[in-house]
């Protein structure tokens, strides 16, 4: 017996949480065709417009000349090229830790570290807002989960003084991203890595959405707040969002690192990524270093949208990075002004609950670098259209 799929799939219709795809023709940038249709996007994650540059798409050929496609084995067989192994050398000078680790994807990333530092029985503690991918690892690694109120320390604080024993056997970790995806608020990682110190957790950050942008170098939250590799020895980055490619990697001390290796299963079963992949973001990563002109582009934007939706009387959150959610409250409300943008040819997502809490549906805008400052006018003028109707 199994049961009709189709039940469910209708109920999700009925609910108005039914997700299809919509069908992009050409690269990531503020002006695309999609469904047939031209659109401004500000919903992309491509923060730098690195994902369709010239050189790094120049390094992705050149890459495919050297290495061909496929990487064609796991990085313990034969698939790691002297081109991932250079990105990693790469990766941990720029973020500042000993070593680096490529992974196929930021998920696996998650997964993996969760697995490899964890055991049945151990405890890990994650902010309730954190990524899917951060609570699937919890599930993955059997360690018992606690999932304190979002970006509340005191809570987190509490939590570890009722159940972390300084003299047990037990490892505990603590999980956070770094800047939240929905928010674009921060984590307060002093407090956090002077906690985990205190109790004698390990203590991960992933930078899925600071790598690139924040910081002097780009090198994300952790330079931003200027936090070392003592403070928080665990950072996971991802290569799809600021730095335009593809994948993620784990940074921190040798022990870390070659646990990895050695136990990871999302690093060990799977194919290593194109080594013309790992190509494209060594030159992604030059022009994040060498360019910090497109950061400031960014921040001057962030505040130009920040100080439009302001006068409009329309709420923000507490986010000075590129993620700027609106938040309208009822669910429809968030739907029909996501679909009045989209008649005036501009693209923003709703995001309504259960991603969100219930009340907080809100319009998620993010901004790139190459988005100009009268793209982000064009924005503010159909939203202060909108507010005039509600
Ligand atoms: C996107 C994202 C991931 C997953 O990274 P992928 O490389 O896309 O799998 C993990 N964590 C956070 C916070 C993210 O935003």
């Amino acid at each position: 017996m199994t049961r009709d799929l189709k039940v469910p799939l209708q109920a999700l219709r009925s609910e108005h949480r039914y997700r299809s795809r919509r069908i992009l023709e050409g690269p990531q940038q503020p002006e695309q065709r999609i469904d047939g249709r031209s659109v401004l996007a500000f919903c992309s994650n491509d923060y730098l417009g690195l994902a369709n540059h010239p050189q790094v798409i120049q390094a992705l050929r050149r890459g495919a000349d050297t290495y061909g496609v496929g990487a064609g084995a796991a990085h313990l067989v034969n698939g790691h090229t002297r081109a991932h192994h250079a990105l990693e050398d790469e990766l941990a000078a720029f973020t500042g830790r000993d070593r680096a680790l490529l992974f196929s994807t930021g998920y696996m990333a998650n997964l993996g570290v969760a697995q490899a530092l964890l055991r049945r029985g151990d405890r890990l503690f994650e902010d309730r807002l954190n990524h899917a991918s951060l609570i699937d690892a919890a599930m993955i690694s059997g360690a018992r989960l606690s999932r304190y109120r979002h970006a509340d320390a005191g809570d987190l604080a509490r939590r570890l003084g009722r159940t972390v024993r300084l003299d047990d056997d037990r490892d505990t970790l603590i999980s956070t991203d770094a800047v939240f995806s929905m928010d674009g608020n921060l984590a307060p990682l002093e407090t956090l890595a002077s906690l985990a110190d205190t109790h004698g957790c390990w203590l991960m950050a992933d930078d899925a959405h600071g790598i690139g942008v924040l910081g002097q170098q780009g090198a994300g939250t952790l330079e931003y707040l200027g936090l070392t590799q003592a403070q928080v020895p665990i950072l996971m980055g991802t290569l799809g969002k600021a730095l335009g490619t593809s994948g993620a990697f784990v940074a921190g001390p040798d022990d870390l690192i070659e646990t990895l290796i050695q136990s990871a299963r999302t690093y060990i079963y799977t194919t290593a990524m194109p080594a013309a992949v790992a190509e494209a973001t060594r030159a992604s990563l030059h022009i994040v270093q060498q360019e910090p002109e497109r950061r400031r582009h960014l921040r001057a934007l962030v505040e130009h949208f920040r100080d439009g939706v302001g006068q409009l009387g329309l709420e923000l959150m507490e986010s000075t990075t590129p993620i700027q959610p609106i938040v309208v409250g009822a669910s429809e409300k968030a739907l029909q002004w996501s679909d009045a943008l989209l008649q005036q040819g501009l693209l923003v997502p709703a995001i309504r609950p259960p991603t969100v809490p219930q009340g907080r549906a809100r319009l998620r805008v993010t901004l790139s670098a190459t988005h100009s400052r009268a793209q982000v006018d064009r924005l503010l003028q159909a939203l202060a259209g909108l507010v005039g109707t509600a």
